[in-house]
């Protein structure tokens, strides 16, 4: 049997900013510490990810005025080239968190495929989040129906930094081609890609991100673009090979175009940080977005299976960090 990620989707299209969520203005209480957590582009998922947790952090940090079990924790989470960008920044000690995908956590974690030689053993997980099926998105006319199709066509592989970029390239590998197979491949980021398929400047774009989201619903609601299956034998030896991909199905009814299911393979997106990070820190945003995870579920459509059982363990690769340790074994969880 193959590994399966579950994607649960809400069976119509979302309104670009219905989730966009701004960080509150809350006094200081506890002493105060500005901590940075590390998204993607505004039109993803990781960017709901990382305004989700400030804005849990923020109303913890309110109730415990309240109650007198105070923390002085304020958050932001701004904008960024997406997984590996934000490890990289979280190891130079320019991001206290980020969110990147589960294989990245793992190669970076273990200095292997990107991270040959740039190992980063003070990685550490905090939970894992939603999954994200890696998805190949064509345009309306583009003719393109599965990966071979791509040969000589405008192929966005997503700008450096990004886990897409990584992605693709190690999809690229897997079937045996390169970038010299597409007649340009660009490097455009996950906010601009869209509107280039839609203005017909590219004729596909690869991105690995949680259903549904905006930014592809710019494209297959805007302009009639569809999501190809990619379950050939290229992607079942990525799978059977590798503990952190799994296939997934983006069903049905998720978008205007989605006439069927579509079956690609996919990671989970996770929240990790670094051991310099310390354990109290930590574990105060930690029993922040778990204490209150069932508001965490309603602030995007990604994030409406969120199980803490699973969120422990499921992509993690990184050892946990000793802060979430501390709040999963307080609570029984583990
Ligand atoms: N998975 C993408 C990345 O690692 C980001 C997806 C998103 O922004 O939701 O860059």
């Amino acid at each position: 049997m193959l590994k399966k990620l579950s994607v649960s989707t809400l069976a119509f299209g979302l309104a670009a900013g219905a989730f966009m969520i701004g960080a509150s203005g809350a006094d200081a209480a506890g002493k105060r510490q500005f901590i940075a957590i590390g998204t993607g582009g505004p039109t993803g998922v990781y960017f709901a990810t990382g305004n989700a947790i400030c804005r849990l952090i923020h109303k913890s940090a309110a109730e415990g005025r309240k109650t007198g079990r105070k923390h002085g924790i304020r958050c932001s989470a701004p904008s960024t080239g997406g997984s590996t960008y934000n490890i990289g920044q979280i190891r130079q000690g320019e991001l206290d968190f980020g969110v990147a995908q589960s294989d990245w956590q793992y190669h970076a974690y273990n200095g292997s495929s990107k991270f040959k030689g740039k190992k980063y053993g003070k990685l550490r997980a905090v939970f894992s989040v939603h999954p994200e099926p890696f998805q190949i998105i064509v345009g309306k006319s583009s003719g393109i129906n599965g990966w071979n199709d791509l040969k000589g066509k405008r192929v966005n592989i997503g700008n450096p930094g990004s886990g897409q970029r990584g992605t693709m390239e190690v999809l690229m590998k897997a079937h045996g081609t390169t970038t010299s197979a597409f007649k340009v491949a660009t490097e455009l980021t996950s906010t601009e890609q869209s509107k280039a398929l839609c203005d017909g400047k590219i004729d596909a774009y690869g991105y690995t991100v949680g259903v549904p989201n905006a930014g592809v619903s710019i494209a297959t609601d805007g302009c009639g673009a569809r999501i190809i299956n990619l379950n050939g034998s290229p992607e079942k030896g990525l799978v059977t090979k590798n503990p952190f991909y799994a296939f997934a199905t983006i069903p049905k009814g998720t978008y205007k175009t989605s006439s069927a299911d579509v079956t690609t393979f996919g990671v989970m997106a996770t929240f990790v940080t670094s051991s310099d990070v310390s354990a109290d820190l930590v574990y105060e945003v930690v029993r922040s977005v778990m204490e209150n995870i069932a508001d965490f579920r309603t602030l995007h459509p990604a994030f409406r299976n969120l199980d803490p059982k699973k969120m422990i363990k499921d992509g993690l690769s990184a050892p946990l960090h000793a802060g979430a340790v501390r709040y999963y074994k307080e609570k029984g969880l583990m």
